[in-house]
C-alpha cells in the first residue's frame, strides 16, 4: 500500500512538486492551496477536472478536523470545540473574542507526556503528535464554523508544542502564508513547559512569535514537584534559554504562573518570583510579563484554587517590585474551557459505554 499524501501539510512549493510527480502542471498547486486553506475538501474543488478530483480523493488524506462537540459559554460567548481527527482521536480548541480580535487556542498533540501534576491533558499520556495539517485544521475548522476571521493564535491547548517541533514549525509557516490564512507571527504565541533545547532551536528559526513560559514556581524544589520537566532542565537553564531567545529575537517573554492554593500562592512566593525574574533579566533588559491564573480544578489532581483576593494580592506584590502582571480573565469558565478537560470527559464517556 502506498502512503496517502497529506496535502494540507504541504507548503506551495511542496504542493507543486507533488502535482508534477503525478504528471500535473505546477499551477495546480496555486489552484488548490488557497481553497484547502479555506476549508474546501479536495473533492469539492470544482476547477479541477472530475477525473483528477477522484484520483486526489483516493490518493490523499483528508485531515481537516470535524466538530464532535461544541460548548458555547453563556457568560462571554467563548466556544470550546472538541474536534474529531481522521483517525478518531479527539483534541480541543477554544475560540475567544477579545477587543484585539478573535483568538483560537489550539492543541499541539493528542495527549501529552510532560506529566505536569495539575494538568488534565497529560493524564492518559501522549497518544501521538498532530500533523501540520491538523494544527492548521483547527484554525480552518473554527473559522468555518464561527463564520468569523481568527486573527490570533495561542498554542496553549493539549500537548507540548516543542515536543512536536518540526510539525509546529511547518504549521507556523503554513498559517502565516499570504495565500493561506495569512496570520502574522506577531499574533501567534507558543507556550512551553520548559523544553530548553526546543527554545534554543526556535530562536534560530527567526520567526517573531511570542514565547510564553509556564513557570508556576520560583525554586527548583517546588517546580520539580509539580513539573517533572524541571528535573531535566532546571529553572536556571530555562531562564538562560529565555535570555538567549530575547537576544536573538528581541521579543518580550511572557511567564505563565498558575496559582495553586497553599502551594505557590503566598506573599513570600510572589516576592521570590519577583526576585528571580529581576535577577535573571536585569542584565539583558528583556521586557517580561507575568500572567497569573488560578488553577482550574481537575478532579484527578486534587489541587485547589485560592480566593480572588489571593491572586490580586499576588499581582500587587509583583507590581510593587516592578514586574508587570495580568490576572487572566477566565473566559468560558462555564464550558470547562481549561485545557484537556473536555477530551478527558469524552474519553471517560467512551470508557463507560
Ligand atoms: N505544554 C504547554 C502548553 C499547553 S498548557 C505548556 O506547558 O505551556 C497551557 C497552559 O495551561 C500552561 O501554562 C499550563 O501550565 C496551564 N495549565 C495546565 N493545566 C492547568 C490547570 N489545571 N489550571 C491552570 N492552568 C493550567
Amino acid at each position: 500500500m502506498t502512503t496517502k499524501v497529506d496535502l494540507l501539510s504541504l507548503l506551495p512549493t511542496e504542493l507543486e512538486e507533488y502535482f508534477v510527480s503525478i504528471g500535473e502542471p505546477k499551477f495546480r498547486a496555486k489552484q488548490v492551496f488557497a481553497r484547502l486553506h479555506k476549508g474546501e475538501r479536495i473533492g469539492e474543488i470544482t476547477n479541477l477536472s472530475k477525473a483528477l478530483r477522484e484520483k486526489l480523493v483516493n490518493e490523499t488524506l483528508d485531515t481537516l478536523p470535524t466538530v464532535e462537540e461544541k460548548l458555547v459559554s453563556k457568560i462571554d460567548g467563548t466556544v470550546k470545540y472538541l474536534f474529531r481527527l481522521h483517525d478518531g482521536a479527539c483534541i480541543e480548541s477554544v475560540f475567544m473574542r477579545y477587543k484585539h480580535g478573535n483568538t483560537l487556542c489550539i492543541s499541539s498533540q493528542v495527549g501529552c507526556r510532560m506529566g505536569c501534576k495539575f494538568c488534565a491533558s497529560t493524564i492518559g499520556g501522549r497518544v501521538r503528535n498532530l500533523y501540520p495539517s491538523e494544527l492548521l485544521g483547527q484554525v480552518i475548522a473554527a473559522q468555518l464554523d464561527s463564520g468569523e476571521r481568527i486573527s490570533n493564535i495561542v498554542m496553549m491547548g493539549i500537548g507540548e508544542p516543542l515536543d512536536n517541533y518540526d510539525n509546529v514549525i511547518k504549521f507556523l509557516k503554513l498559517v502565516n502564508h499570504p495565500d493561506g490564512l495569512n496570520i502574522g507571527y506577531r499574533h501567534i504565541s507558543l507556550s512551553t513547559c520548559g523544553v530548553v533545547d526546543g527554545i534554543y532551536r526556535l530562536a534560530e528559526e527567526d520567526l517573531p512569535i511570542t514565547l510564553s513560559i509556564s513557570l508556576h514556581a520560583s525554586d527548583d524544589e517546588k517546580r520539580s514537584e509539580i513539573m517533572p520537566i524541571n528535573n531535566k532542565w532546571n529553572i536556571d537553564s530555562l531562564l538562560s534559554a529565555c535570555r538567549s531567545y530575547y537576544r536573538t529575537t528581541g521579543r518580550r517573554i511572557s511567564f505563565e504562573y498558575t496559582l495553586i492554593s497553599g502551594k505557590n500562592d503566598s506573599e513570600s512566593d510572589a516576592n521570590k518570583l519577583a526576585a528571580l525574574l529581576i535577577s535573571a533579566f536585569r542584565s539583558c533588559g528583556a521586557p517580561i510579563h507575568v500572567n497569573l491564573i488560578r488553577v482550574n480544578e481537575v478532579e484527578e489532581t486534587g489541587f485547589r484554587k485560592g480566593s480572588v483576593e489571593s491572586v490580586n494580592a499576588f499581582a500587587k506584590t509583583l507590581e510593587r517590585r516592578g514586574i508587570t502582571a495580568t490576572v487572566r480573565r477566565r473566559l468560558g469558565s462555564d464550558v470547562n474551557a481549561a485545557c484537556g478537560q473536555l477530551r478527558r470527559s469524552n474519553m471517560k464517556k467512551d470508557e463507560e459505554e
